[in-house]
């Protein structure tokens, strides 16, 4: 099997316009063949008429689109845009913001915007599904959003904890990293996490089967293994570097951007095939639902 890492320009060869990306979307959606989402049955036409493939089912007349139920429905950007979007986000070697997308993929920035949270929403329900296991480390760390809104001079500072939790492999190293916003109001005086966010950290994404994780309170997170430590104190360069700030309401998609593209940094090409599963699985958001979300906030998970 072949170790070479695909690069963007390989990829964007491949997938180069609309017609490129429809097999590997019909063989990753329907590996054992087209089954009508209603009845089950096998058997269907295939309608060529509209600007991707449209099944009917032979037997109860139900049409599905290629694109029902997966993160893309209900858009009307070319495939190929998206699946280059999505190999962008997920390669390891860097991120990209949507001023950026918007160039290389020729979209309104609006669009591109909206193409990244959606797929980092997909990165999201992918997280969720994996939870810690094994030996569990658990520190907390901040973000600082070291914001341009200047107002009077003033920079505005509203540092915001999170939650930094970690798998270890035999070596100690870490396997999987999750970080996860504890929101804090803007002029709460004590940003330090109590020992609730930490349980309900646990209760929501380490494994019932761990006994015992390792929780690292406050200063004495320096305990812990080096790495998770290094990982969280990366997190603002490596979100503020390229989206110059985010706010509260939106931390926690960019946590989780930031993660996966941890987890799988000894592994690109798994990076962009697992993300694509997840864009084939993940069910559409809406503009209106992005915006409406509330921050992230582990005691509300658990209320
Ligand atoms: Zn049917």
């Amino acid at each position: 099997m072949s170790t070479h890492v695909v690069t963007f320009d390989q990829f964007k060869r491949k997938y180069h316009d609309e017609a490129s990306c429809v097999p590997i979307l019909i063989s990753t959606k329907w590996p054992n063949g087209y089954r009508c989402p209603r009845c089950d049955c096998v058997d269907a036409y295939v309608i060529t008429t509209r600007r991707l493939p449209l099944y009917e089912c032979r037997n109860c007349k139900y049409q599905a689109s290629l694109l029902v139920g997966t993160i893309m429905q209900g858009s009307r950007t070319l495939l190929h845009k998206w699946f280059q979007a999505l190999f962008l986000i997920a390669n390891p070697s860097g991120s990209i913001n949507a001023v950026q997308l918007s160039t290389i993929i020729q979209v309104t920035y609006k669009t591109a915007w909206l193409i990244l949270h959606k797929l980092r929403h997909a990165i999201q329900q992918g997280d969720a599904q994996q939870l810690l296991t094994g030996l569990v480390e658990v520190i907390s760390a901040e973000y600082n959003p070291c914001n341009f809104h200047i107002k009077g001079f003033k920079t505005i500072r509203n540092e915001q904890p999170f939650v930094g939790g970690a798998s270890l492999n035999f070596y100690g190293e870490v396997s999987y990293v999750k970080l996860k916003h504890v929101f804090m109001p803007k002029h709460h005086p004590n940003k330090e996490l109590s020992y609730w966010d930490y349980s309900n950290f646990i209760e929501t994404h380490v494994s019932s089967s761990v006994r015992v994780p390792f929780i690292h309170y406050g200063s004495k997170k320096y305990n812990a293994c080096d790495t998770l430590n290094i990982i969280c104190d990366s997190v603002p360069v490596r979100i503020n570097e390229r989206y110059y700030g985010v706010s509260d309401k939106h931390l926690q998609s960019y946590l989780d951007e930031v993660s996966y593209r941890i987890n799988y940094s000894l592994k690109p090409n798994r990076a962009v095939s697992k993300l694509f599963r997840l864009f084939i699985d993940t069910p559409a958001v809406t503009y209106k639902q992005l915006i409406s979300r509330k921050p992230m906030c582990l005691h509300l998970q658990v209320a």
